[in-house]
């Protein structure tokens, strides 16, 4: 399409008109000049494309598509090529059914368990969530099909979602919120950035300009398209200032005559509508097919490859032997999730799935004859138990809990599986868990069990990969990309969610999830990173290209990994950084890098890291910019953020100076470590510093042991004016430092 041409000849209420939806599920065209309209459907784990009628709600009934794992499972498998692959997959299915734009993936960070959508959610970790959402992104656009990375931004709750304000610092945006879509944006370039319904720092993220062009279009040169969450739209003139680009759903024509009116009064600056039709132009352009490529619905293919997916999501939570079970040996499956999984959350993100599994019918069809099954978790289950040389209950959240819309109110698993798997375990020694939820829960029966296996919401193939990982005929190798707590009062939003009088404030700062676990080295239930295997890996040689380097230079980190087992698996190997001495405060470590690598048994393989200024960086906000604050940091290789295996450090250092603005109430120390205040100060105050090393001794014998000590500390937090006071340096010469060391 010739854009600008096109532009060029459209009317202006053509273009007003581009800016909202068609109906429900359509971007409009201009038929006149041959711009197509174009479908754009829910999923994202999966295609939820609407079939007959379209309602309002958007809750007909959907076509029969496959439904993958969500989210918060496909994080767990830390692989980004599974991800990538699951999105083309997904974007073909799109082609096949003449569908533009797929609405997913959420990038939001889980930054407490109670989320009602937790489940369409990678995890608690920025860098993480960005990396996989990137890799869905190119998968599903790979394709031809449009993304729409949603929801930007800080929707972090489903209370109040629509009318709830994000209280949030500028760090903790940086560092956490924006950072888990700043990769998936930069690195996926999604045709679509679907804004959220609620405000952040009090302007509605529909009108947020600072958000909606500030940081995306001109900080990460985003050139796609913002959309409205269904209905998030704010003042329309005004939203379309601040960057965004279509309202959505559509049809009343309400707002497009607004738009017009507002530019025939002079209101609206017409190139400011023109920009957003441009974008939305290249969008449509840029999603309709041209490559020829003929795309068909093969259903059979990709639900093996939901399969498969699930397998690689499962986490082993632990084991004490009891996994993998022995086709040989006499066991009961317990719990209705063994015949109807719950493999997917409830909401817009919910699949007509074609064909779902559980783990009898993929026992029946193995043939294998060595299982029972009692239904119900009560009396006759626990006698029937001790018959059995192995039970396996399949446990986990009823859908009613994990839904869009509405949040949890506790992180328990219902009462009855508390107390039927607490009984079990005292008559039984060989009882292994299969969860299945979105999000984390509370375990009070974790000493009891020999085995958990978290299945998260696998998506409609999870019975049968379930069966699989239970038996060995798969391994498990996912790991949790969320801290599962002790208890929910141990979450570091527990005292701040959700929020009071239409606001939540995110007091925790950039200690979200293992970033505060680990900084207040409290005990945990499980880890983030954590997850067990029917093999073992040994980790060694971690070495870097170089040990010192600039804050321009990258670092190549490389390690060795080895199979010492006896089966094939795969491993989730992470990296973090950690900054031992810094002059704010710091989570004790960060992911920066992740690679899973499979090995045969008795198999080595090296695995490589590329590290950059991000990897070591903060975000300063007196520079408003990223900032590596020179020194010492180790980098960590851990098979969870909790089993650190290797370790070693390099320097890094920046010549970045922070314009700091000094006052009078400044202190000595804070100024002399600054290069300027060292030049400027160093040579006034060294008299004053020598003739009190001289009289150290009377100083000790007047003030005890330490004196000195004291004295250096005392000085370093002293203010400029408390040394005008006590006479050691005069006002003038004090507001000759102010004037020499401020930009
Ligand atoms: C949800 C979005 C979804 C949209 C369309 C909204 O309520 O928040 O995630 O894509 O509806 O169904």
């Amino acid at each position: 399409m010739d854009i600008k041409s096109v532009l060029s000849q459209m009317t202006l209420e053509e273009k007003a008109g581009l800016c909202s939806g068609l109906d429900f599920w359509h971007f409009k065209g201009v038929e006149r000049l041959g711009v197509p309209s174009v479908m754009v459907t829910d999923g994202p784990h999966g295609l939820r494309k609407q079939v007959g009628e379209v309602d309002m709600m958007g809750i007909n009934e959907s076509i029969p598509a496959i439904c993958f794992p969500t989210a918060s499972a496909l994080a767990a498998s830390f692989d980004k090529e599974l991800l990538r692959s699951v999105g083309e997959t997904i974007g073909a299915e799109c082609r096949a059914e003449k569908v533009g734009v797929i609405l997913g993936p959420g990038v939001n960070i889980k930054r407490h368990p109670l989320c009602g959508r937790n489940f369409e959610y990678y995890s608690e970790d920025p860098y993480l969530s960005s990396a996989l959402g990137a890799a869905f992104i190119k998968g599903v656009q790979s394709t031809g099909t449009g993304t729409s990375v949603k929801h930007f931004l800080c929707n972090n709750q489903e209370h109040e979602r629509m009318n709830s304000n994000s209280v949030v610092d500028e760090r903790t945006l940086r560092e956490i919120y924006l950072a888990s879509f700043e990769g998936a944006v930069k690195e996926g370039e999604p045709a679509t950035v679907m804004c959220s319904y609620n405000a952040i720092n009090g302007l509605f993220a529909a009108e947020n300009g600072d958000m909606l062009t500030g940081v995306l279009r001109d900080e990460w040169g985003y050139e796609g398209a913002v959309i409205t969450d269904w209905g998030a739209i704010k003042e329309r003139v005004a939203c379309l200032k601040a960057g965004l680009d279509i309202e959505m759903p559509g049809g009343s024509g309400k707002s497009d005559a607004e738009i017009v009116a507002a530019v025939r009064k002079g209101e609206l600056d017409e190139a400011v509508l023109d920009r957003a039709a441009e974008r939305i132009l290249r969008v449509i352009d840029r999603i309709t097919p041209k490559d020829g490529r003929e795309f068909s619905f093969n259903y059979e293919l990709d639900h093996s490859l939901a399969g498969k997916a699930a397998e690689e999501c499962a986490v082993l939570l632990k084991n004490d032997g009891v996994l993998p079970l022995r086709k040989s040996e006499k066991v009961l499956f317990v719990g209705e999730f063994a015949a109807n999984p719950r493999y997917q959350g409830s909401g817009s993100s919910h699949i007509n799935s074609w064909k779902v599994t559980s783990a009898l019918d993929a026992a029946g069809a193995d043939g294998n004859g060595n299982i029972d099954y009692i239904e119900k978790m009560g009396d006759e289950a626990l006698s029937a138990a001790l018959r059995y040389d192995k039970v396996v209950v399949f446990a986990g959240l009823p859908a009613s809990m994990e839904s869009e819309g509405v949040d949890r109110t506790h992180m328990r698993l219902p009462e009855e599986q508390n107390a039927f798997i607490s009984k079990l375990c005292k008559a039984h020694s060989y009882v292994a868990v299969v969860l299945h939820n979105g999000s984390p829960v509370e375990i009070k029966w974790v000493n009891g069990v020999s085995a958990i296996l978290e299945m998260y919401l696998g998506g409609e193939d999870v019975g049968e990969a379930a069966y699989r990982l239970l038996y060995g005929d798969a391994n498990p190798s996912g790991k949790l990309a969320e801290t599962f707590p002790k208890k929910l009062e141990h979450n570091p939003a527990y005292l701040n969610y959700p929020g009071y009088n239409h606001s939540v404030e995110y007091k925790e700062g950039v200690f979200v999830g293992y970033r505060y676990y680990d900084t207040k080295n409290m005990e945990v239930l499980f880890p983030f990173g954590h997850g067990l295997s029917y093999t073992s890996f040994e980790y060694s040689e971690l070495s870097f290209d170089k040990t010192e380097l600039t804050d321009k230079d990258e670092l190549r980190v490389s390690v060795k990994v080895k199979n010492t087992g006896s089966v094939a698996g795969k491993e989730a190997v992470q990296l973090y950084v950690r900054d031992p001495v810094c002059e704010v405060q710091r989570p004790v470590r960060e992911l920066k890098g992740f690679e899973k690598v499979s090995l045969e048994p008795g198999e080595e393989k090296t695995l490589q890291f590329t590290l950059n200024k991000r990897s070591f960086a903060y975000w300063n906000t007196v520079l408003g910019d990223w900032y590596v604050e020179s020194g010492e940091f180790i980098i960590e290789i851990g098979a969870s953020s909790r089993d650190i295996r290797l370790c070693s450090s390099v320097t890094v250092t920046s010549d970045v100076e922070i314009p700091y603005v000094f006052t009078e109430y400044s202190s000595l120390g804070e100024v002399m470590r600054t290069r300027k205040g060292g030049a400027v100060l160093k040579p006034i105050i060294k008299p004053m510093l020598d003739a009190m090393s001289g009289g150290v001794g009377n100083t000790s014998d007047a003030m005890g042991e330490g004196a000195e000590e004291m004295m250096a500390a005392m000085l370093d937090s002293m203010p400029l004016s408390t040394l005008v006071t006590f006479g050691i340096i005069t006002r003038e010469q004090m507001n000759g430092i102010l004037k020499a060391v401020n930009p």
